[in-house]
């Protein structure tokens, strides 16, 4: 994967020294994404300048910027009558541009709540319209996925908000809700995003921000049916209107062209190795790895969530005590693994493996977790 003609120490400007980093988001990137992007740093392309530097008019960008959505385009099978816009500001600023463009102040959006991605997305949202929580796992730590023939939706409602993999928790969807047609289903897909193929169709929007699995963050992504396109609030703001976005093409104000830059190479990756069913074939792999120790310690490992909706990006499990996690993030530290601290909110040690961690880093891990078991029992 292309040596670095430059510094070679390990230390700046080259693939040696890398660490398995487990970090939620901002995760890992494929190396030669990042090698790419520093062989492009100075001159893409031949065109004398940087992309950081280009006018996002200019038709270097725009060739970017078009094959970009083209390669997401080939890669989620995105249907012809759903819009790609290139946002900004986080999944979070989409918890606001939702109810602005799909609401009017009287509406309700129906909300599952599955963990604390989706208890955020509902509190921004009741600013702006009516809540309904469908359904919570909430009393049970967030554990699982309330069974949807459970759900009380609202009579006549038109909108389903769900989170498909809640980052913290570790709670995936593994199917798609089947809501009625005349509803909307909207979903975050910030974690869990090209993890695996997704029939788009299903939904009438899908949302990400790019930082978990496939660029820089800021980038959001916004996958949207055309005609839930137009129906903006007259008081919307305008970097959140997704007709202004649509109408075009994601340049109303300068966009974070790097980011969609380096969004564009993780496509091509995506696309050079055989696509989201491949992708999805190696990423069950990885979190197999780390399942199958925490499963076969005997409660030395404990994972909270429910089988049928484990995370296959973001993988939560305790210790019995905070002395044997620390060792264990103190052992990882020695073979450069880092970034394994569960999420403030609920402790313990959070494995996260997005696309671009090697299969190396999960049997790495994974062999960590052998040892210290055979450890405690010495
Ligand atoms: C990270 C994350 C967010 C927030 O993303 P920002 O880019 O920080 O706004 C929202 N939802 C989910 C599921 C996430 O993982």
């Amino acid at each position: 994967m292309g040596n670095s003609e430059s510094s070679n120490d390990g230390k700046s400007g080259s693939s040696k020294g890398r660490i398995y980093n487990f970090s939620a988001g901002p995760a890992m990137l494929p190396v030669d994404v990042l090698e790419q992007a520093q062989k492009d740093m100075l001159n893409w392309n031949g065109s004398g300048m940087g992309v950081m530097e280009m006018s996002h008019r200019g038709k270097e960008f725009v060739s970017i910027a078009k094959a970009a959505e083209a390669d997401l385009r080939t890669l989620l099978k995105i249907p012809e009558n759903y819009k790609v816009l290139f946002m900004q500001g986080g999944a979070t600023t989409q918890f606001a541009a939702i109810p602005f463009n799909l609401t009017t102040p009287e509406d309700t959006i129906d909300f599952v709540e599955t963990g604390a991605w989706s208890t955020k997305a509902i509190k921004e949202a009741k600013k702006y319209c009516k809540v309904n929580v469908a359904a919570t796992s909430k009393a049970e730590n967030f554990t699982h996925i309330p069974e949807e023939s459970n759900w009380t939706l609202t009579p006549g409602g038109k909108l389903v908000h769900i989170c498909y993999n809640e980052t913290i928790g570790g709670v995936e969807f593994k199917d798609i809700p089947r809501c009625a047609d005349d509803v909307t289903l909207v979903a975050d897909m910030s974690s869990d995003f090209l993890s695996k193929p997704v029939d788009v169709s299903k939904f009438g929007m899908i949302y990400a921000g790019a930082q978990k699995n496939v660029g820089p963050a800021g980038v959001t992504i916004v996958i949207i049916r055309e005609d839930l396109i137009g129906k903006a609030r007259a008081d919307c703001p305008a970097m959140f209107d997704y007709k202004l976005a649509a109408d075009n093409d994601s340049m109303y104000n300068t966009p974070p062209c790097y980011g969609i830059y380096i969004c564009g190479l993780v496509f091509k990756k995506l696309l050079s190795i055989g696509g989201l069913e491949k992708v999805e074939e190696y990423n069950l792999k990885k979190c197999a790895l780390i399942y199958d120790a925490i499963d076969g310690s005997e409660g030395f490992y404990k994972a909270p969530v429910a089988k049928n909706c484990r995370s296959c990006m973001n993988i939560p499990f305790t210790m019995a005590s905070k002395e044997l996690e620390t060792e264990f993030f103190a052992e990882a530290a020695k073979r450069n693994m880092v970034q394994l601290a569960g999420h403030k909110s609920v402790g313990g040690i959070r494995v996260s493996v997005y696309n671009a961690m090697p299969m190396e880093g999960a049997e790495a891990i994974a062999q960590l977790m052998q040892e210290l078991l055979a450890r405690s029992k010495q």
